[in-house]
């Protein structure tokens, strides 16, 4: 195994056996139902998130409806973050098999497209950062301001349309020759709908009524799958165009403190790119990063290992001195 930045050397190769089928229902063409679905998906909730404001006054929001919004953000959030991110597409720790089958569902029920889809897309992310060839740079159409503006449109959801399928044999060959990890990839409609209709089903019951089951749909379903998307997508887009760089990385990725929370210790991206199989991504004293605090509860438990920590000076290595110069300078003007 390298400890490289590109993340592909990692990943076994492709032997090309052309008797194993496909780990997304669209293989390598998004064909048109794919993508009227795709345009369901991220357009329903976001006109849910859209209308949650006015209602939020009038209605109030229950504590209950709340909660499930937290409850099942955050474990998406972390499936996505601990699973399909740190783990699968960076292998950043070893897991026992149910922890690796766990991460996967968690990680599906985020509803942001099949897995082997998503870590396909993201190895490439790393291979091309920011130059040609990567599926989602902001910085894709210029540098101008006009450019930019569309580039972090493109960044943020334009990418997901593009007839231009990153090649799943070539980027995850390692994930679709796990039989469990290709059918849950497969069955993501499933996941996605079970993630949908639990928040309902625990409404419905709790209050026994029809209502409730419709209000936390609405706030546990629509409106918390929203404000994953657009926080997820938000890494893509706003982490590759502004933000602190203290750290030596070939793109634009920049860390940006007040995503910390929402991204589950995602917005050190500037970090991630320096050093992208770390665990840990908020490597700072203070820089909050919940999937690194539960990716060592897991390996305290012993279902997690192997877990590459990075250790001080790994970090300090990968520092840039000139950033350092910068925020030097910084630090006296806004002391003065
Ligand atoms: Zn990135
Ligand atoms: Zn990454």
């Amino acid at each position: 195994m390298t400890t490289s930045s590109d993340v592909i050397d990692d990943a076994p190769k492709a032997n090309n056996d052309s008797s194993i089928p496909s780990a997304t229902l669209g293989g390598e063409q998004k064909r048109s139902i794919e993508q009227i679905t795709l345009l369901l998906f991220i357009t329903v909730p976001f006109l849910a998130l859209l209308a949650a404001v006015p209602l939020a006054w009038g209605w109030g929001v229950s504590w209950l409806d709340l909660g499930l919004l937290v409850f099942f953000y955050y474990l998406g959030c972390h499936g996505i973050t601990i699973g399909f991110h740190r783990y699968f597409t960076h292998g950043s720790f070893k897991a026992k098999r149910p922890l690796r089958i766990a991460l996967a569902i968690m990680g599906s029920m985020a509803v942001e497209g099949p897995l082997v889809r998503w870590v396909a897309d993201h190895r490439k992310h790393h291979k091309f950062s920011d130059a040609e060839g990567d599926p989602h740079s902001p910085w894709r159409f210029g540098e101008t301001v006009p450019a930019l503006m569309k580039g972090l449109w493109w960044a943020h959801i334009g990418w997901m349309f593009d007839e231009e399928q990153t090649p799943q044999e070539k980027y995850a060959p390692d994930l679709i020759k796990d039989g469990a990890i290709r059918a849950i990839s497969r069955q993501f409609l499933l996941w996605a709908g079970i993630s949908l209709a639990l928040p309902a089903l625990v409404g419905g019951l709790v209050t026994m009524s029809w209502w409730g089951a419709f209000t936390a749909f609405f706030w546990g379903s629509l409106v918390r799958v929203a404000l994953l998307h657009h926080v997820t997508w938000s890494i893509n887009s706003i982490c590759h165009a502004v933000g602190k760089r203290p750290f030596k990385s070939r793109d634009r990725s920049g860390n940006v403190w007040w995503l910390a929370v929402l991204s589950c210790g995602e917005s050190w991206h500037n970090l991630h790119h320096a050093d992208p199989t770390s665990a840990r991504h908020g490597v700072e004293r203070g820089q909050l990063d919940s999937s690194a605090r539960i990716i060592r509860w897991f390996e305290q438990f012993g279902w997690a290992y192997d877990v590459r920590w990075p250790s001080r000076s790994r970090i300090d290595s990968r520092r840039d001195p000139e950033a350092k110069r910068s925020r030097g300078k910084q630090e006296t003007t806004e002391a003065a």
